[in-house]
Parts: structure tokens; C-alpha cells; sequence
């Protein structure tokens, strides 16, 4: 059996005629840069996310480059984020001229340990950048908190989190549940074509309920442009195609499915390989849904274990092998090994695992026999497990 670690055709094939009606829709009105399908899409994507205000931007690197800028952030200020995560969350600090603090993450939920945050605040702390790791909703309820103590600003990383649910009654004015991107000041988004919801090609997006930071980031996107040939401010050229946002308007309707698809995935995996004591599964905290634009594991021997699956034709990846503090690029900051010693240790460890929504029951069995078999774990009772876990698909969350 094959297993691709993301299978984009598959997704394509189900919405082709849809799709394809779209583009064809945007060709003819040739409307390509700031057209109408933008317009709709960005209304959609913030009613999902429940929020006032969406805009479209080139990328998810840029959507936080231009909240950190509509923010005031700059040359002198420092924003703390965590240690763990892709690269773009601490190279959109840069950008700025601010500094990127870097923080620990929890060993459970791999998201910005919040005990470590009150630490390194001091004057030119401006604002918190959580990053909502692999789908899972950043302990939410404690940022705010912190934020709302020292005042600073909070930049929510959704990259990874489209339509992860954060649950806590008692939030500051809010209800219980909120979208990721709706509980901070902005929330970004990215649509590069591997994420959750994922576009033909790169895309971004913030998400505010603030009239002002919209303004801002609506002439920023668009040269710092006030009418056709006023600029105010140093903007960018940096917007979301009319091409992609209709393709995406499209898509973001069967996100709810696919993460749910994706949750069925984990709670399968989970199931399977619970009881391998040489495997650490994720841990999803009750505070939020996880919509698992990752599955990951621990192991301790990475790389023989990527190997034998590789053999057997499954694709895994690492996100991430190298933590930010040690990035040659970040070299500069003066962090150094040990500093870090929880986001050091999965750096060693993680392996992620196919979990694309399209998966079917076979090969998810699939891959955890072989994973099993690699690791040499008690065969012979985990057969007896595979023929058992076919019903657990079928339970509703
Ligand atoms: C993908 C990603 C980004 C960057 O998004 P791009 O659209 O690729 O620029 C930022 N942060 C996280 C956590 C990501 O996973």
C-alpha cells in the first residue's frame, strides 16, 4: 500500500466541478486582483471564524508581518512566542525591527508554556505571538490574562488552526467556545496548499474585530493606498488573488468535514497505538479542539523508524527537526543549546504521521503495522486490536 503524506488530488477530484465553475467564473470577469470573490470570500471566512473583519494577503508570513506592523511594533520593541514552531512565526517579528522572545513549550500540549511567559516581560515587551501547534488551540485563557496584566497585544498564529474551537466559560467578554483568530487582537491565517484549508498556490489572512487594525491592514496589502493614486504609509503589495479566494470560498465549506475527518483519523491512531510504551501519542487538552493539522508522535529513534516506514511506501515528515533558537539565522539572538530543553527534546523526537481527512480506515491501519512492526512492539495483540477499531470511525465526537 502507498501512503503519500497529503493526497491534494483526492480533495480536488470530490470538488472538481465546483471548483473549476469558479475559476472559470473569475476568467470571464477578469477581475483578478481585489475582485469581488475576495470580497465574499473574506465575508465568509470571518463569519466562520466569528469575527468582524477578514482580509486576503499574499501568504500567512505576511498576514503576521502586517499585524505586528497595524500593532505599532517595531524597531526596539520584543515580541514573545514560542520556541517551537515553523520559522515564518518568528521571521514576521524581524521583519519589523522588533525582537522575537522566545519561550519554551509544554511538554503535553507543545504550545507556548504560559508559566514561562511573566518572566521575560519588561518594558519593551509590546506583544504575545501564540502559535496554535499542529491544530491545537495554545492555552488561550492564560495569554489573555497576561496580556490583559501587562497590556500587552495578542497575535494569534492560526496558521495550522483553521476552525480549531477554544473552549473556556469565563474568557473576557466572550461565550464559552471561540474560533482560533477570534480570541486575540488579530488572528492569521495561512493557505499554503498543505494546511487545513489550503489554497492552489500561497494565500494568507487576518482575522480582527477591530475597525482600526482593518483599516490599517487594508492599505497596507495594497501600497499603503488611501484612493487610486494616494499613498499614505509605506503599504506592500501583497493581496490575496481573486482566483484563489474563489477557489478557497469553495473549499472552506466542507472544512468543518475535513476536520472532523481529520479527528477520526486521530482518535484511530490513538486507539492503536495508546499502549506502545516506546511511542508517545498527542495529547489533546479539554479546553480545545484540535483539528490535527498534524499527527505526532514521539519516538526515540527517529530516523530508523522514518526509514522502515519509507520502505514500506509511507511518507512522514518532522515538523519541526531544528527549534528556532538554534537556526543559524536567529544566531544573532545569542540563545544556545540547552536553553530550550523541552523544544530541544521533540526537535530529537517528533515524526509526523499522514492524517489528510481523505484517509480511509486501511491505511491507517496500515501504517500503525508498520510502525509496530519497526518499533517491535507485541504484534500479536495489536492484530487483535486492528480488527476492533474499524467501529471507532463510525463514533460521533
Ligand atoms: C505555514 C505557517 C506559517 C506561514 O504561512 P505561509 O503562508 O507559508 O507564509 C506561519 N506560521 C505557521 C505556524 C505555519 O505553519
Amino acid at each position: 500500500m502507498k501512503i503519500p503524506f497529503l493526497d491534494l488530488n483526492k480533495q480536488y477530484s470530490k470538488l472538481q466541478d465546483e471548483i473549476d465553475r469558479a475559476v472559470i467564473g473569475v476568467y470571464k470577469t477578469g477581475d483578478f486582483i481585489l475582485g469581488r470573490e475576495l470580497k465574499r470570500f473574506e465575508q465568509a471566512f470571518a463569519a466562520y471564524c466569528g469575527c468582524q473583519y477578514a482580509l486576503g494577503v499574499n501568504s500567512g508570513t505576511d498576514a503576521l508581518f502586517f499585524a505586528l506592523l497595524a500593532l505599532g511594533i517595531g524597531q526596539g520593541d520584543e515580541v514573545i512566542c514560542p520556541v517551537f514552531t515553523y520559522i515564518a512565526t518568528a521571521l514576521a517579528i524581524t521583519y519589523t525591527g522588533a525582537r522575537p522572545v522566545f519561550i519554551d513549550i509544554n511538554s503535553d500540549s507543545y504550545n507556548i508554556d504560559v508559566t514561562k511567559i511573566e518572566a521575560k516581560i519588561n518594558k519593551n515587551t509590546k506583544a504575545i505571538l501564540p502559535v496554535h501547534l499542529y491544530g491545537q488551540p495554545a492555552d488561550c485563557e492564560q495569554i489573555l490574562k497576561i496580556a490583559a496584566k501587562y497590556k500587552l497585544k495578542i497575535i494569534e498564529d492560526a496558521a495550522q488552526a483553521h476552525g480549531a474551537v477554544y473552549r473556556h466559560c469565563g474568557l473576557p467578554g466572550a461565550n464559552c467556545e471561540k474560533k482560533v483568530g477570534s480570541i486575540g487582537d488579530i488572528g492569521c491565517f495561512s493557505f499554503y496548499p498543505t494546511k487545513n484549508l489550503g489554497a492552489f498556490g500561497d494565500g494568507g489572512m487576518v482575522t480582527t474585530n477591530n475597525y482600526k487594525l482593518y483599516k490599517h491592514i487594508f492599505k497596507l496589502r495594497d501600497y499603503g493606498r488611501i484612493d487610486r493614486y494616494k499613498h499614505q504609509m509605506l503599504g506592500y503589495n501583497s493581496r490575496l488573488d481573486t482566483l484563489q479566494a474563489a477557489i478557497l470560498r469553495i473549499k472552506l465549506k466542507s472544512l468543518d468535514v475535513w476536520n472532523n475527518d481529520r479527528r477520526k483519523n486521530a482518535r484511530l491512531y490513538n486507539k492503536l497505538l495508546k499502549d506502545d510504551n516506546k511511542i508517545i501519542i498527542p495529547k489533546e487538552s479539554d479546553t480545545g479542539r484540535h483539528v490535527y493539522h498534524a499527527y505526532v508522535i514521539r519516538v526515540k529513534n527517529r530516523k530508523r523508524l522514518m526509514d522502515r516506514l519509507k520502505k514500506s511506501n509511507i511518507n512522514t515528515l518532522i515538523h519541526y527537526p531544528i527549534s528556532l533558537h538554534l537556526q543559524p539565522v536567529y544566531k544573532n539572538l545569542g540563545y544556545k543549546k540547552g536553553d530550550f530543553p523541552v523544544a530541544e527534546r521533540m526537535a530529537r523526537e517528533v515524526v509526523s504521521l499522514p492524517i489528510y481527512p481523505e484517509m480511509t480506515i486501511r491505511q491507517i491501519k496500515y501504517v500503525c503495522n508498520v510502525l509496530k512492526r519497526s518499533l517491535g512492539g507485541n504484534v500479536k495483540s495489536f492484530k487483535k486490536k486492528l480488527n476492533t477499531a474499524t467501529e471507532l470511525r463510525i463514533t460521533r465526537n
